[in-house]
């Protein structure tokens, strides 16, 4: 416990007394039953007429013997196959289908997680108006809690869909996990639980032993149940307090044993590789002790925690710096602070980056130096000051919005509070602390914990690499970390920036007309563009900007197509981050802008996207000229910088370079060019593109998208004042060039292929797999009516798929389906379903996915599943229409594309009908364009 006791002492040292304690969140009701159940009951009224309901158990596949691996797990899946109440036979409902009724959807509202010691149930969104259900989700806790029925036939049905969720799952990482574990956990449990478990126990284990497992440890005091929501606290309280007093407690329990992770004098180095892995991971960790439970009660736990995250921001940030360079040492870094990867006994200083190929020794030499380095010199007063700017921003904004938080905030507090006794003194006593607190913490400080954190003991290497490089062996790995520990370092430079974002500011332009339309305000500029104005108090300090113009890369011809796919919004998705955005803005390098905006709570992208160019931006009230002003910069000054973009290159291609042996992004790929007739824009991107794909062309293409703001709707949504905005709106998008000319998308571009398609192939895999797309696509007007019947269809679908492919058929753990509704560039819909198999059974799941999509339009759908996704899509509407995001959608649709989407909503839903959607979905699937897709293994 080094660094925390240094921390500690020097705040001591200068109070000369104990911290007082962190207060407990007043507005929480916690209990614990004489049998040992703990409860935690709040009232919250976001969502309104919603509630959470979970229990949390202090279970999880650590907890396993080496015969039991995957029962933990096994035991989570039986939670929803037949309880005392809900025993889904002919005696009555089970809680799956009994929950849809009440509008709770399976997987969505409805699921559960194992972990190596934890497991949690939630049934999430219940609508609280009726008693009956509150009665309802408080008895299935209480037969979670210990009144599983685990019948026989049951746990043999439930064999098959774990075997499926293992296939799903059983991917490169989980592969790689598979050899790293046992040797970067040597001598601990975490070796070998990994909470899927074995599928030789899974298959054959006799059902007895799961019972046993479940009387062991499903029990009182390992159980916490949180119920956060629009209820009464008292009553619930009181229900509890009856409804669990059946619960028996435990007579001479089982010990709940954490196991411990040893520590290492020599540094443990992991390689792990697989044949479907593209790149390198490169994991670098340093650990240490974590905070006993009964050291988290005082105010200097906070004060750890608020250094820990600084010191986490800080380092990542030094990282980041390093990837802009030329010559980056690695493609992506970042560094976090806390569980050493899937532990709760130990922590870890965790350092991960994606190594450039062939550069994983690179990656750790640099780690381990610039780890050295701070150790050594520590970080400078600049860099706290910035660090410290980001987290009070941050936490001034929860204390702004303290009274409008949804209520799963609560319950991540307070299940964290339940499982490792993380402090919750509530929002508005954390920020008053910090705020106090703050300006006594000097940078030495820190500085002292960080050195505390970083030793040369207890250090780990892991890396997940490839089968196209060759690592060095480990004995190499070591001398090259002792090399680098000698290595004679400085101190770090930091230059820190002064200059505001804008020095000058352009000259104002006009709104030169105000229009009033649905509670929104019109605002037409002098340079043409349009502004749309809608205050909302949906939450207390956020705004949302968004805007739209129409063309995008339609409108750039195909001799391009390296330039357009390097800007697509898919390739900045992929990256998680823009080409253009490398060079930064103005007069500010990416590093530099970082730099400017620290300590303001704003986020600005610009994107050209197939049929338009969008921005789509956010910020808290008090920064939001600073977000138009990074408005403005992309619009009129995005920067050019060569070594940065080079370095950009760099990375990407190392990144792209062996992305083919990743079968997902092969069959990604197959999937887009079987939609789209291998038109070369939906591919996807190889380095190929992005050697040929030249700067200057792209910054040309971009500006000329960007050069006239006449052609752009903006919206604007949130706490907002339009006599304060209006300034702002006139300096910032009504000072926009612009032009005359209006442009329009070229709709022909990358048009869908009709009729029908099949396009199966086979490419052997680790782990013998199928995956299969199905997708339906064709016309649709562009309208509410059939927006609302196409959610319906999606949500039936999905009852009716668990129900025959995962539950009767045991054949896949599970079809996705999606669904989605176009504009541009034609009025149309694609449904897209998608689910992992047996080799084997991939013909047989098809057939039987066919003849459900027949029946919804010979028979149409059952009157029972349309009441359930009535009552969902009732649920979810009232909740959304409380949200800025949702009022800015519907604004978008008004004003870019003249389709109202808000009147009769609640009336189109009651609306619905077996025939309607019958009808519905005959002509949907009626025009018979239907693509198929797989990837198997053999
Ligand atoms: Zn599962």
């Amino acid at each position: 416990m080094a660094t925390f006791i240094v921390a500690m002492s020097c705040l001591n040292a200068q109070k000369q007394q104990q911290m007082p304690p962190i207060p407990l969140d007043k507005d929480v009701r916690i209990g614990k039953l004489d049998n040992g159940l703990t409860y935690y009951i709040r009232k919250n009224n976001l969502p309104e007429h919603q509630a959470n309901f979970y229990i949390v158990q202090k279970v999880g596949s650590i907890l396993e013997e080496e015969n039991q691996r995957g029962l933990a797990h096994f035991l989570e899946h039986m939670a929803f196959n037949g309880t005392k109440n809900f025993p889904n036979d002919s005696k009555g409902k089970g809680i799956i289908p009994y929950l849809e009724t009440i509008g709770v959807k399976f997987g969505q509202n409805l699921n559960a997680g194992t972990s190596f010691d934890y497991t949690s149930y939630n049934i999430d969104a219940v609508p609280t108006a009726r008693k009956a259900a509150l009665d309802s989700c408080l008895l299935i806790l209480h037969d979670w809690s210990g009144f599983l029925l685990l019948r026989d036939k049951d746990i043999d049905k439930e064999r098959k869909v774990i075997h499926e969720e293992w296939r799903t799952r059983q991917d490169k990482s989980m592969r790689m996990l598979g050899i790293l574990l046992p040797e970067i956990y040597e001598g601990s449990k975490y070796a070998n639980r990994l909470p899927i478990g074995e599928m030789e126990v899974v298959d054959k284990f006799e059902p007895k032993a799961l019972r046993d497992y479940y009387h062991k440890w499903y029990r009182p005091d390992l159980q916490g149940i949180i119920i956060v929501g629009d209820v009464d606290v008292d009553k619930i309280e009181q229900q509890i307090k009856e409804m669990f007093a059946d619960v028996q407690k435990p007579i001479n329990p089982a010990e709940r044993l954490y196991s411990q992770v040893p520590d290492n004098n020599e540094p443990i180095v992991s390689i792990a590789t697989d044949k479907e892995n593209p790149n390198t991971n490169v994991l670098v960790f340093y650990k240490r002790n974590i905070v006993p439970s009964d050291k988290k009660l005082n105010m200097d736990y906070l004060v750890y925690d608020f250094m820990n995250s600084l010191i986490e921001q800080m380092l990542s940030n030094r990282l980041q710096e390093m990837i802009q360079k030329e010559n980056p040492p690695f493609a992506y870094a970042q560094v976090s602070s806390g569980s050493y990867l899937i532990s709760k006994t130990k922590d870890a200083l965790q350092f991960f980056a994606i190594s450039n190929p062939n550069g994983s020794n690179k990656a750790i030499e640099t780690i381990v130096r610039e780890a050295n380095r701070v150790k050594e010199f520590g970080f400078t007063a600049g860099e706290y000051e910035r660090a410290k700017a980001d987290y009070l921003s941050k936490l001034e904004k929860l204390y702004n919005e303290r009274d409008k938080q949804r209520s799963d905030y609560f319950i991540d507090q307070y299940t964290n509070h339940f499982l490792q006794n993380e402090p919750i003194p509530g929002i508005a006593d954390k920020y008053n602390t910090i705020q106090q607190m703050v300006n006594y913490i000097p940078l030495e400080e820190i500085n002292q914990m960080v050195k505390g954190m970083i030793t040369d003991k207890n250090r780990v290497v892991a890396i997940m690499g490839n089968e196209k490089e060759k690592y060095s062996p480990q004995a190499d790995i070591k001398a090259l970390i002792t090399k680098t520990d000698n290595e004679k370092l400085t101190a770090y430079v930091d230059n820190t920036i002064k200059e505001p974002l804008m020095t000058s500011l352009p000259i104002k332009g006009k709104i030169v007309k105000e229009e009033q339309q649905q509670g929104a305000i019109v605002w037409t500029l002098s340079n043409g563009a349009k502004v749309v104005v809608k205050p909302t108090e949906f939450k207390d300090d956020e705004i949302l900007i968004s805007g739209f113009a129409a063309g995008g890369s339609s409108v750039i011809e195909n001799k391009y197509i390296p330039e357009i796919k390097v800007l697509s919004k898919n390739f900045e998705m992929v990256m998680g981050e823009s080409a253009l955005s490398a060079g930064g803005l103005g007069k500010f390098s990416k590093t530099d802008l970082k730099k400017v905006l620290s300590g303001k709570n704003v986020s600005m992208g610009f994107s050209v996207d197939t049929y338009n160019e969008e921005i789509s931006g956010k910020s808290n009230i008090k920064d939001f000229e600073t977000a138009m002003q990074l408005f403005y910069l992309n619009f009129t000054d995005i920067r050019k910088d060569q070594p940065a973009y080079a370095s950009f290159v760099t990375r990407t291609k190392g990144m792209l370079m062996n992305i083919s042996s990743n079968p997902m992004i092969a069959f990604t790929d197959s999937v887009m060019s079987s939609m789209y007739n291998n038109n070369s824009r939906g591919r996807f991107i190889g380095t190929k593109d992005v050697e040929a794909a030249n700067y200057d062309t792209m910054l040309q293409l971009y500006k000329e998208r960007f050069a006239n703001a006449g052609n752009f709707v903006f919206t604007i949504v949130g706490n907002v004042k339009p006599a304060d905005l209006k300034p702002i709106v006139e300096q910032y998008i009504a000072s926009l060039p612009s032009a005359s000319d209006r442009s329009s998308f070229n709709a022909k571009v990358m048009p869908v292929r009709k009729g029908l398609f099949n396009n199966n192939f086979i490419r052997p895999m680790e782990t013998p797999k199928s995956t299969t797309a199905i997708i339906y696509s064709g016309k649709m007007e562009y309208t509410l009516q059939n927006k609302i019947q196409l959610d319906a269809l999606k949500q039936i679908l999905d009852i009716v798929l668990v129900e025959k492919i995962r539950e009767k058929l045991g054949g896949t753990y599970g079809v996705q389906v999606a669904s989605e509704q176009e504009k541009t560039p034609d009025e149309s819909f694609d449904i897209q379903l998608m689910f992992d198999t047996d080799p084997d059974r991939r013909v047989e799941l098809v057939k039987a996915i066919n003849s459900v999509i027949s029946d919804i339009q010979i028979v149409g759908p059952s009157a029972v599943n349309i009441q359930k996704a009535k009552e969902f899509s009732t649920k979810q509407h009232a909740d959304d229409l409380k949200k800025n995001e949702y009022t800015l959608n519907i604004l978008n649709n008004q004003y870019r594309y003249k389709a109202d989407f808000d009147t009769n909503y609640q009336k189109y839903i009651d609306q619905l009908s077996v025939n309607s959607l019958k009808e519905f979905a005959k002509k949907i699937f009626g025009q018979d364009n239907r693509i198929e897709v797989s990837l198997s293994s053999n």
